[in-house]
C-alpha cells in the first residue's frame, strides 16, 4: 500500500491545509484502561481543523501497543477458562500457528498473557472467525 500525499483536507475541506508531521504523541484513552502513551508518531494533519491522518506504519506501531497495552491489564482479569490455545485457532480461523501470533502481534486478535505466553481469548476468537466467514463471503461492511 502506498502512502497518500493529501493537500486539501478532505474533512473540513480547507485547501492546502494538509501539513506532514514527525515525532507526534498521542495518548491513547481506551474505555476500562489505564491511558496509553504512544510517541515518535508521524502522519499528515490539516492546520485548520486539526483532523488527520496517521501514517500506515504509525497506525500498525499503535495497534501493536494498544493490543499489548490491553492484553498486560486483561492478564490480570481474564481467567484460564476464557483462553483458546494458539492451535485451536490456528484451526478455527484455517491459517497457521505462526498466522495467528502474528494477527495477535498486529492486534487483529486479542489475547492476553498467562505464563509469559499470548493465549488469544476464546470470546474474540469467535467474534474474529465470524467476521472473516463475513467477509469471505462477500458481505464485507467497513
Ligand atoms: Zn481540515
Amino acid at each position: 500500500m502506498r502512502e497518500k500525499v493529501w493537500k486539501d483536507c478532505p474533512c473540513c475541506g480547507a485547501v492546502g491545509s494538509m501539513r506532514a508531521q514527525v515525532n507526534l504523541v498521542e495518548n491513547v484513552q481506551l474505555k476500562g484502561y489505564p491511558p496509553l502513551v504512544v510517541n515518535g508518531l508521524d502522519g499528515q494533519f490539516c492546520a485548520v481543523c486539526g483532523d488527520g491522518f496517521w501514517s500506515f506504519g504509525s497506525e500498525r506501531a499503535m495497534s501493536r501497543l494498544l493490543a499489548e497495552h490491553t492484553a498486560q491489564v486483561d492478564s490480570e482479569r481474564i481467567v484460564a477458562a476464557e483462553l483458546a490455545s494458539v492451535q485451536e485457532a490456528a484451526s478455527a480461523m484455517k491459517i497457521t500457528v505462526q498466522g495467528v501470533h502474528k494477527m495477535m502481534r498486529d492486534g487483529r486478535l486479542r489475547y492476553v498473557y498467562a505464563a509469559g505466553k499470548r493465549f488469544p481469548i476464546r470470546a474474540e476468537l469467535a467474534a474474529t472467525v465470524k467476521r472473516m466467514a463475513e467477509a469471505s463471503s462477500g458481505a464485507r461492511a467497513s
